[in-house]
């Protein structure tokens, strides 16, 4: 039939479609009697004309289409418009979310950075406490760098003894000369043949002396620590030229010497 509505999908009738419909029932049952035979006469030619008369029956079922049409229409534009909201909110939820993760993830940079930071200097600290430690409870040379040039027990007319109470170091004149482990000073002065000299009583109660040199920096009762500067080097007393004497004692007496490479060694250091 000519009402009858056009195919698509509707989510629900508009109400001109409802009333057009209501209209063409009525109308319906007026072309086909029934309501001539249950309504009063007049109504029932009244209807009748004006269906007939009007082609009202054409009219309604054009309006029920173009409803439709304006109605899927406006569905249409309704999702398109729902879509692009919905596409829209989505795009911001995800910037919004991304631009979060970017903060997260800066501050997480941030505090890993610190924590490194914060290892390395605790790192150091430590390998700086180890140093210190190492620095003043290990032995040293007395003179930095240098080497034997004369032995233990040496023999020669220089001495008085007959042989070398202890060993030369090499050392130029002004080097300095520092405690080989910790002590304290017990003599620091004239020593007669070894010109200036200084000798330490060790923590572990050897004694060690340090001769020949050009000043003295340490004075007696003084502690010392391992490496430290104790004075510088010459050529004072029976010399022939700038170098260190260094002797390892039992006592602070001469005579009570014993073989000072063996004692630096015995305490760790390469000589
Ligand atoms: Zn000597």
């Amino acid at each position: 039939m000519a009402f009858t509505r056009a195919t698509g999908k509707h989510r629900a009738p508009s109400r001109l479609t409802r009333k057009s419909a209501r209209v063409a029932g009525i109308a319906a049952l007026a072309t086909t009697g029934v309501i001539g035979g249950m309504a009063t006469p007049a109504l029932a030619a009244d209807e009748a004309r004006t269906v007939g008369d009007t082609g009202l029956t054409q009219v309604i079922a054009i309006d029920g289409a173009l409803a439709d049409q304006i109605a899927a229409q406006a569905m249409a534009q309704e999702q398109q418009a729902e879509a692009a909201a919905k596409a829209k909110a989505k795009a911001v939820a995800e910037a919004k979310a991304e631009a979060e993760a970017r903060v997260k993830a800066k501050a997480e940079a941030e505090r890993k950075a610190k924590a490194r930071a914060a290892e390395v200097r605790e790192a150091e600290a430590r390998a700086a406490r180890a140093a210190e430690r190492k620095r003043l409870t290990s032995f040293h040379l007395p003179v930095a760098g240098s080497y034997v040039t004369t032995g233990y027990k040496s023999g020669g007319s220089l001495w008085s003894s007959g042989s070398h109470s202890g060993v030369d170091f090499r050392a130029a004149s002004g080097s300095s000369v520092v405690a080989v482990g910790a002590g304290t000073v017990v003599e620091a002065g004239w020593g007669g043949a070894y010109g200036n000299n200084i000798v330490l009583r060790m923590t572990d109660g050897t004694y060690t002396q340090y001769g020949h040199l050009a000043s003295i920096g340490v004075s007696v009762g003084q502690s010392v620590t391992s490496g430290q500067q104790i004075g510088i080097s010459g050529s004072t007393g029976n010399s022939t030229g700038p170098h260190l004497h260094f002797e390892a004692r039992t006592s602070p007496e001469y005579g009570s010497d014993m073989d000072p490479v063996a004692y630096l060694r015995s305490h760790g250091v390469n000589v």
